[in-house]
Parts: C-alpha cells; structure tokens; sequence
C-alpha cells in the first residue's frame, strides 16, 4: 500500500504540538482518552486505504457524468464509501450525542477526514459537505427541520450541498437572483439557477437538501436581502412520502480534477412547483451561511495541505527508489548511479514539499483547536479564540492552496518525466489540488477578507492576539541555542509586517480604500509565510523539548531532528521570501490600478 500522509507527523501534531489532551479536561469531550482518540483517527486510516485510495485513480479515470435525465453519474463504489464513512461516524460524528454523533472534538473529526483528503480527496468531499451542511440545520434550523433532515443526512442516504453560487454570481453573492415568494402554507416558492453546486444530484444518494441562498420577494438588495433556505430534491410529505421537489439537474461540470466529485447545475422550480423552507429568520441567510464557508474554508485549506502530504509522500517514494546520475563529484562513469535522493536539488524539492505540506497541516489543527475551544470556553476565553480563528481562517485556506499547488508541482518536477504521465498520481494531485484556491472565495476573495476585514476587525484586536500568540513561542524558542536566531528571525518578521500595516493604515486613514486593497493578495503571501514559520518554529520548540528530555515515547530522535532541520529549511528558504512581498507592498505608487486598458494589448 502506498504510503499518502504520515501518522508519525499525526500523531507529533495532535498530541504534542497542539495538546488535544487538554480538550478532554472540558466536559463535553470529558468521555475520549488519548487512546481512544488514536484509535479514532486508526480507524479512520483503515477506511482510507481499504474504501477510498484504492479508487483514487479509477474516479479520475471514469468521472462523474451528466446522464441526460437530470442525474449524474458517479463511480459503482461512491455509495458503499458514503454508506460506510456514514456508519463509522464520518459524517455525524462532530455532533453531540443527543443529536446522534460521538461528541468528537474538531481535532479529530477533521484528523480522520485529513487521512480521507490525502486518499482520495473527491471522494472525501461529498461527506465533508454532508457534515458541514448538517451542521448549519442543527445550528440554526427549527426541530422539525433538524428531525427531518438531519438524521438522514447523518446515515449517508441524503447528500446535503450549500448552493451559493449563480451564473452572475460568483464572488459577488450580493448579485443572487433566485427568488423566493412565500405561501399561505408556510412554505416558500422558488426559482433560480445554481451552478457549480458539488456533490448534487448524483446516484450514490437517494435524496438532496440543498441549502440554497434567495431572495424573498421585495427583500432589500445586497447581502442584506439574503436567506437562506432548505431545499429537498424529494421533498418529504407528512405522510411520509417523498414527492419530487422540481429540482432539476441540468448539466454536470467536467473539470481537469477532482473529477471523480459532481459538479452541477441545478434548476429551481421550472414548473413552479419547488418548495423551500426558511431556516432561521429572513434576511440574515448570508449570515448563517458564513458559518458552514468558514468551516469549509478551513476544511478546503486542509485538503489542499492533505493532497500536498500525499503529492509529497508519493515522490519521496519514488526519489528513494530512482537511480540516476552521478554526485556532482565523482567523475567515474563506471560507478553505479546514485538515488535521486541523493542530489542536493531533489532534496531541496522534497524540503520544500514537506516544509508546505506539513506546516499547512499543523495550521489546519490550530484552526481546528481554536473552533473546538471556542465550544468549550466563555467570556474574553471564548472571544478570544473566535478572533484567532477569525484572523488565521483566510491564511489557512489560502497559503494551503497556493503554496500547496507549488508543492505538488514540484511533486511532477521530483519525478521527472515521470511525473508528467498518468502511471503516477503526481499529476493527479496537482490536477485535484488546484481548485483548493478558487472554491469556498478565491485567493483575491480571501485576501480581500484578511486585510480588510479581519485586520481591521475590533480595532486590530485579531492581529494583536496573534502577535501575542507568535510572540509566545519566539519567548519559548528562544531558550534553545539551535532555536533561539530563528526566534530573532521571526521576530524581526512580525515588525516587518507590522510597517507593512502601518504603511497600509495610512491608506486606510485617508479612505484611499482601493490603495489600500490593491496588493491585498502580496499581504496575504506575506502574512502566510510569518505565520507558518510561526507553526514551524511551535513544532521545532516541541522537538527540541523531546530531544532534549530523550523522550522518544511516541516518535523516534531521527523524526525530531527531521522537525528541527526542516524548520531551519523553511526559515531559509521560505521564510526569506516575505521581506520580498513587504519591499512591493512598500514601495510607492501603483502598478495594478491602470484605466487604460489598452495597455495590456
Ligand atoms: C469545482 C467547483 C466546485 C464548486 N462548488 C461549489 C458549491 O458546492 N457551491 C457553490 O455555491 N459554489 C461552488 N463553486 C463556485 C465557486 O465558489 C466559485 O467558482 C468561486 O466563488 C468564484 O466565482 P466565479 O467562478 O464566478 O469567479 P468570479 O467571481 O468571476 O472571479 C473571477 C476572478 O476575478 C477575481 N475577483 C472577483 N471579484 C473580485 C473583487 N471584488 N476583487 C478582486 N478580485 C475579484 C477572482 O478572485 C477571480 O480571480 C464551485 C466551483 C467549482 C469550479
């Protein structure tokens, strides 16, 4: 079995870096043990590579496709790989025991779904949209709703989507036309076209809660004047009986990855006979909808790093293999080749992929500890750690996505030719991995959001509590000679960024918002490096810690050194690339806010 993540860098990140012991002490995760947890995320492993890996290339091979009669159809496997992640808790399983899940924190849930993103990363994203769609009904639906739904949607037999997204609207959703009249009956009437809707009507699922943005007739414009609403395919009558809802999928999206995932256009009461039910209050569907897109955008940051860790073990296996050339400085060509590994190139390739990839991972379960604290803790705790996960959400989903697409690349690159041919899953990875950076709001969408809104956010609390965070370890690194330039280092960093803010406040200040916003992207490139040198410099802390204990009870000295080194790595090779995006960020006047736009003839 071919090996696509590494529990040893787990097992390291759950248990020492980002302690999910000390989630246990809090009542609601009072019933798990380390352990248990491990057999968890064990289980999970088994699933991975017995259900999904095993159809990683078939799904890319055979793709979902439009049948012609409004469905799609999917790989014979999807439905036993949806019926069995259901059953082992997969989709439910972040839910309380009342609501029928296993109470599982955050950590956990999205531990094991890391093993299914790395196996087979399409796959992975019809269960992770079912649990994230549940989600939004348990928090903000009525109970009938919740009865009806979730429940079935937990069992793997009904496929929950979110459906945002319209011809005319895409980043835009303030541009939504689907339009919603309300009944005397309670319920709303709806027509409108959804495009790009993952995970639609496909045939491993008997039916499909949509959960569909509108407008109510006569609502305001804007984002102001969105709800939100459930949209059954088969729409569940009181008699128990399902009718078909006008629900019309007309077309499935054929794509250069992730082809194994539907992709759909979905038509909304083409005979006037689709019913939609209001979740929660009218007008405020954007804002409960931000609720499941921060969730999937740290889940989307997270897959990209998973296919990144797969991309990357997959050509670490092969440059271990390969034998090719000669040390720069042996002259004999009577001698044997040596391994690619052995080239100082390929290790700098294989550095930088594990730099991306398991940085990435480790800021996906910092994100996933700061959601599960903001569940267990209250008052200034609890608003604390939602600032955090504010302030950190576009980094991870973005630096995941851009920098794990470089990875992947070099991924192809480390194979050589090789690479390039569909008998390795390189390309397939990189293939998969690239839509990480456009769905759940593109790279622009989520820089625009880091530097306009949450930087700005409760006068600049966010940033400071962040700083406070990286100033933390520097303080803890610093007490390690090996460690302690690398604390300066990323010290020196933090005031770079904070002259970048300064330089853009004054924009800010004066209303020049479009100066202000213009390298919003360069920004967030900036901030993605401090803040996984940051998630390096924690890591390298802990390995330190062990090496200097001898405690090599859960990992061995070799993989604590490889930590070690693989920080000075990123701190070197990486890191140095921010004063690069802070010098354009600084330097005067605009090159990206020309009216002529004859200019790019
Ligand atoms: C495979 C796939 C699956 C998807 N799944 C879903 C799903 O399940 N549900 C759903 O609702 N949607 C889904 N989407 C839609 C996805 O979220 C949108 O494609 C995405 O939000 C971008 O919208 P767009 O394609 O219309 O691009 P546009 O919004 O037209 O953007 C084009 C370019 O312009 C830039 N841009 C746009 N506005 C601005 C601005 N104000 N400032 C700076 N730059 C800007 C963008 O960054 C981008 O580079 C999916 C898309 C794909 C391809």
């Amino acid at each position: 079995m071919a090996r696509f993540t590494s529990m040893e860098h787990l097992r390291f990140l759950l248990f020492d870096v980002h302690r999910v012991e000390d989630l246990f002490t809090h009542e609601r995760f009072a019933h798990l043990d380390a352990e248990q947890a491990w057999m968890i995320i064990e289980s999970a492993k088994l699933l991975a590579e017995q259900e999904m890996f095993p159809y990683f290339k078939a799904m890319d091979e055979t793709p979902a496709f439009y049948d012609g009669k409004g469905g799609v159809k999917t790989h014979p496997q999807l439905k036993n790989i949806i019926q069995k992640a259901a059953e082992q808790h997969w989709i439910g399983g972040y839910a309380s025991f009342d609501q029928g899940g296993m109470q599982l924190p955050e950590m956990i849930f999205s531990t094991g779904h890391h093993l299914f993103q790395a196996a087979n990363n399409g796959v992975e994203g019809y269960t992770g949209l079912s649990a994230g769609s549940a989600g939004l009904i348990l928090n903000f639906g009525s109970t009938v709703q919740i009865e009806t739904y979730v429940p079935n949607i937990f069992s793997g037999k009904w496929q929950g989507t979110m459906a945002l997204t319209e011809p005319q609207a895409g980043s835009s959703l303030s541009d939504i036309t689907t339009s919603a009249s309300p009944t005397d009956q309670g319920y709303y009437t709806v027509k409108g076209q959804k495009i790009f809707i993952s995970g639609g009507q496909h045939e491993a699922c008997d039916n499909f809660v949509h959960l569909t943005l509108a407008r109510i007739e006569g609502a305001p414009a804007g984002v102001k004047g969105i709800s939100l609403f459930i949209i059954p395919k088969f729409r569940p009558e009181p008699d128990g009986s399902l009718v078909y809802n006008d629900v019309y999928c007309a077309g499935d999206f054929q794509k250069m990855g992730q082809r194994g995932y539907a992709t759909t256009h979905l038509s909304f009461g083409d005979n006037d006979d689709c019913h939609a039910y209001l979740v929660g209050e009218p007008h405020k569907g954007l804002t409960y909808m931000f609720q499941m897109m921060n969730g999937a955008r740290i889940s989307v940051g997270q897959s990209a790093a998973s296919v990144a860790m797969a991309a990357y073990q997959a050509s670490l296996q092969y440059a271990m293999e390969r034998p090719q050339g000669r040390p720069a400085g042996e002259k004999d060509p009577t001698k044997p080749p040596t391994l690619i590994i052995n080239h100082p190139d390929v290790q700098r390739m294989l550095f930088t992929q594990k730099a991306i990839a398991e940085g990435a991972l480790s800021l996906g379960m910092e994100c996933n500890r700061l959601y599960d604290l903001t569940h267990v803790t209250t008052g200034e705790e609890k608003q604390k750690h939602f600032l955090l996960l504010e302030i950190l959400t576009p980094i991870v989903k973005t630096y995941a996505s851009e920098q794990g697409s470089r990875s992947a690349a070099l991924a192809i690159q480390t194979l050589g030719g090789y690479g390039f041919t569909t008998d390795f899953p390189v390309q397939q990875h990189y293939r998969d991995l690239k839509i990480m950076s456009l769905y759940e709001g593109t790279t622009g969408i989520q820089s625009l959001d880091l530097l306009g809104r949450k930087a700005t956010m409760e006068n600049g609390k966010a940033l400071q509590l962040l700083a406070a965070e990286i100033m933390q370890t520097i303080q803890q690194a610093a007490v390690y000679p090996d460690l302690q330039p690398k604390a300066e280092a990323l010290e020196q960093e933090l005031h770079r960024i904070q002259t970048v803010l300064a330089h853009l406040f004054r924009f800010a200040g004066k209303g020049q918002i479009d100066n202000y916003l213009s390298d919003a992207t360069v920004f967030m490139e900036l901030a993605g490096y401090i803040v996984i040198g940051w998630q390096w410099l924690k890591q390298a802390v802990v390995a330190a810690e062990k090496l200097a204990k001898k405690d090599f009870s859960r990992n061995t000295q070799v993989f604590y050194e490889g930590k070690i080194h693989t920080m000075h790595f990123f701190f070197r090779y990486e890191l140095t690339h921010a004063e690069a995006c802070a010098n354009t960020i600084l330097q005067h006047g605009s090159l990206t806010q020309v009216k002529e736009l004859e200019i790019f003839a």
